[in-house]
């Protein structure tokens, strides 16, 4: 089994080479806002090739671009209007069947790049050198940079996993580049016998995740510390929106970077945690779309209901199954998703489902069937790690694992 991790790499740029990767970031943005400008004024052709011979000799004279990644600008801005041109012959189809009046504005003026993130083919415009130093080309010719990142993937790339485009990201705020490379890695195929374990991770806004298996273990990951600081986030960013003031975007930028910072570092250290306890494991994630429907807020006028409607930060579940998905494979693990219906409702032990097994909707989880009585909040991840382990039977019975792995992202 073939997958793709991602590796971020820390660039350590001398100034002179931060400036060679800054100027080329640019130069590369500034190309493709003019191939952008020039496919919209030429009936907003897609067509990469006749796009690169209208445009190529300008490219390399205006913008000094080398003559890889010339041909790098024509066929993104190509494939950038082949995707708009896809979604304005949808929403004409929606509008004649009449889902739908809003017409799709997204081909009326020139689109433009405003991000500077610019891709390198392996090989072409990047290489990597002895002693974890990597070529990169720029405006001026290759620069070789030392670079640093998670010993795991420093670890791949020497020894030589299969290595795919990476992209030159900016961290602004920090003042830092970093190369994301893909890497392509070669894993056993999962059999049974290498994922003994199961686990069941139930996901919520009280605890940002449970665990729990089939031996009685169990671990809770609280966000009580992280939640409400979120929620502060998106308080602030409401009132600045409805502001509207320069200032106020500006601050509204930040406040947006820190608060998504934020959940993005939790969804990271909660995943790494459950991810390393639970090695060489089938690790049962719930199918998201009853999440939502869990997390719905009130709608009411009394003051507790108007508590409960207060402005809160959505969290990213699906990131956080994304990154634990994404470690499990790097541990041996493996993530599946698992049906979720009633997992809140139904008795871990003789399997009655209804809503009243959770008297007034408090803390205690009693059946009302056999009496079993239980942590609320475990019950979820309790039944999720019993239908990982239905799953696992079934797939040492017949061979089969009748559900597909979770898709890794990115
Ligand atoms: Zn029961």
């Amino acid at each position: 089994m073939q997958t793709v991790v991602t590796a971020k790499l820390k660039l350590n740029t001398t100034p002179e080479q931060f400036k060679a990767l800054r100027t080329t970031q640019l130069a590369y943005r500034d190309s493709l806002n003019y191939v952008s400008q020039y496919a919209f004024e030429h009936g907003k052709m897609s067509n990469a090739v006749r796009l690169q011979d209208a445009t190529y000799e300008e490219i390399r004279l205006r913008f000094h671009l080398p003559s890889q990644m010339a041909c790098s600008v024509p066929r993104q801005v190509g494939a950038s209007y082949k995707t708009l041109w896809t979604k304005v012959k949808n929403n004409a189809v929606h509008r004649k069947e009449g889902k739908t009046k809003k017409r799709y504005k997204g081909l009326d003026k020139a689109p433009t790049f405003i991000s500077p993130t610019l891709t390198y083919q392996y090989k072409k415009d990047y290489t990597f050198k002895k002693e974890q130093q990597v070529s990169i080309l720029t405006l001026e010719g290759r620069v070789i940079v030392p670079y640093t990142g998670y010993n795991k993937h420093v670890a791949l790339i020497q020894r030589g996993a299969e290595i795919g485009a990476s992209k030159l990201w900016y961290d602004k705020p920090k003042k830092q580049f970093y190369l994301l490379v893909s890497l392509a890695i070669e894993t056993a195929d999962p059999t049974p016998e290498t994922h003994k374990q199961v686990a069941g991770v139930d996901v919520g806004m009280r605890y940002l995740a449970v665990t729990a298996t089939m031996q009685g273990d169990c671990t809770f990951h609280s966000g009580k510390q992280i939640v409400p600081k979120a929620n502060h986030y998106a308080r602030l960013r409401k009132r600045l929106q409805k502001k509207g003031t320069r200032s106020a975007t500006r601050r509204l930028v930040a406040i947006s970077g820190r608060e998504r910072r934020l959940k993005q570092n939790t969804n990271h250290v909660v995943s790494k945690r459950i991810v390393l306890q639970h090695p060489q494991s089938l690790i049962g994630l719930e199918h998201l779309t009853d999440i939502r429907e869990r997390t719905k807020r009130r709608k009411g006028k009394n003051a507790k209901q108007r508590k409960a409607n207060r402005t809160f930060s959505k969290w990213s579940f699906a990131e956080l199954h994304s990154m634990i998905a994404y470690k499990a494979l790097l541990h041996r693990s493996m993530a599946i998703k698992v049906d979720a219906n009633y997992t809140s409702q139904a008795c871990p032990k003789c399997g009655h489902t209804c809503k009243e097994n959770r008297p007034n909707k408090g803390l205690l989880f009693v059946c009302q069937n056999c009496q079993y009585t239980l942590h609320a909040d475990l019950v979820g991840a309790r039944n999720i790690a019993m239908r990982t382990l239905l799953l696992r039977q079934d797939w040492r019975g017949t061979g089969l694992l009748s559900v597909r792995a979770f898709c890794v992202g990115r």
